[in-house]
């Protein structure tokens, strides 16, 4: 009896990691980025080799002097440069992955009228400027953007990855669960919701545990309802992505979520717990509430935005810059990077380095929470996010150091996605989009 017990265990034991490494797999499957397939787009298998003088790897070190090599859609080599031909002469600039932003509303625009349109439009012109958003970004040296979500990002999510228009990697939640208190559902409604996300292509999930910061940021979900989310999320292989202000932070850590987005007026307790519980936080230092006041006429009036509401803003911002400077004093958090990225905002989403940095966070942390944490936090840090051979050939370059003066973040002279080049502009004539200024 007690040999068999024994074995048991151990097959209970096998089991549940067996499950547990399937789980995992699909889970990588389903977020894997997808070289492109037809043939705009596709990396040809031909050797790409570039030469740097200055490498950021992604992980906060810096490599001087190497030879990039690039089969494919993958770096095969990372080795000391001495001379000897080279495809792009990348020296005299600062090269390092592509950026990832963990937040983004891609498909958010402003219609023809120039007021805000929100993220869920559907005509030939919204659809235009949604694919526009796309270049910017990408030109802006984003080659990976979480978007958090839409049901319409999932034809621009799969024409980027077939090739077909050029933009950033897109992963989506397609359609968020938003907190309504009781008429959220039960939990097992909310794990329904969940299952139907998956099956929608989800690549994550997106829940809304508070209301905005303009109506007070208070808590809509209660902490079952919470639970349920995450857990069908996690036995659906997805990550959990959760909008939370105020209580809502130490709630959606405790229900086992993956990541809490803003974390606005989260205690330095509730950070700790974070940081033990190992949950991700992307705060906003200030892009998108400068991004709000500087097209207020353009959102006053326009569902969810009100004067009250834009009063509220103003209160919050230098609360925000406090919350990234007590995130990067806390040890052990990790802290990736998310802008939020909504009208007005698309194509400039390097400014919120500039914000952090000015909070207080230092360069090369806010470097990496782009670049191999922003990769880990989804998933993909064996694939994005750093330079090293096997990984995507997703490189930037700027014309600059950012650690030395983190301006340079605007003047992004080089971009190649997955092998692909999409921007190699002299660093005199860097064309400028969304408005940034070199
Ligand atoms: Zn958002």
């Amino acid at each position: 009896m007690g040999a068999i017990t024994v074995r048991s265990a151990s097959f209970f034991r096998w089991s549940f990691i067996l499950v547990s490494l399937c789980s995992f797999a699909h889970a990588l499957a389903a977020q894997t980025p997808k070289p492109s397939q037809s043939p705009a787009g596709t990396p040809s298998n031909q050797r790409i080799v570039i030469a740097a003088s200055q490498v950021f790897d992604g992980k906060g070190g810096i490599l001087q002097n190497r030879r990039i090599v690039i089969e494919g859609s993958k770096i095969v080599a990372v080795e000391p440069y001495s001379g000897g031909p080279v495809d792009y002469d990348l020296r005299s600039l600062t090269v390092m992955p592509g950026w990832i932003d963990a937040h983004d509303h891609i498909t958010w625009i402003f219609g023809k009228d120039g007021k805000n349109a929100g993220m869920t439009g559907t005509t030939q012109d919204d659809a235009y400027r949604a694919a526009s958003n796309t270049w910017v970004t990408l030109m802006a040296g984003f080659t990976t953007i979480q978007s958090v979500g839409a049901a319409n990002d999932v034809p621009l999510r799969d024409a980027i990855a077939a090739g077909r228009i050029p933009g950033p990697r897109i992963l989506t939640a397609i359609e968020p669960l938003i907190g309504k208190g009781e008429d959220t559902g039960t939990p097992d409604e909310i794990r329904a919701f969940i299952r139907k996300q998956k099956e929608a292509g989800a690549d994550l999930i997106k829940i809304f545990a508070s209301k905005s910061i303009r109506q007070g940021g208070g808590m809509t979900l209660s902490f079952e309802q919470l639970s349920a989310a995450c857990d069908e999320a996690k036995k659906q292989g997805l990550r959990t992505l959760v909008h939370a202000y105020k209580e809502a932070v130490v709630a959606a850590t405790l229900a086992g979520c993956t990541e809490v987005e803003h974390g606005t007026l989260a205690t330095d307790q509730d950070l700790k717990t974070m940081a033990e519980k190992g949950v991700y936080l992307d705060p906003q230092a200030a892009l998108i509430i400068n991004n709000y006041i500087e097209h207020k006429d353009q959102y006053i009036g326009t569902p969810g935005y009100t004067a009250e509401g834009f009063a509220a803003m103003e209160k919050i911002l230098p609360l925000d810059c406090d919350l990234v400077r007590q995130a990067a004093k806390t040890k052990g958090l990790k802290v990736v990077f998310g802008t939020d990225a909504v009208a007005g905002m698309h194509g400039r989403n390097a400014e919120e380095f500039i914000d952090r940095v000015n909070c207080g966070v230092d360069p090369m942390t806010a470097m990496v929470s782009a670049n191999s944490l922003g990769a880990e936090a989804m998933g993909l840090g064996d694939q994005i996010g750093s330079i090293a051979p096997g990984m995507q050939a997703d490189i930037i370059a700027l014309d600059g150091d950012p650690v030395k003066d983190i301006t340079a973040v605007r003047r992004v002279v080089f971009v190649m996605k997955s092998g692909v080049v999409y921007k190699n502009v002299a660093k005199s004539a860097i064309p400028v989009y969304a408005g940034v200024k070199p």
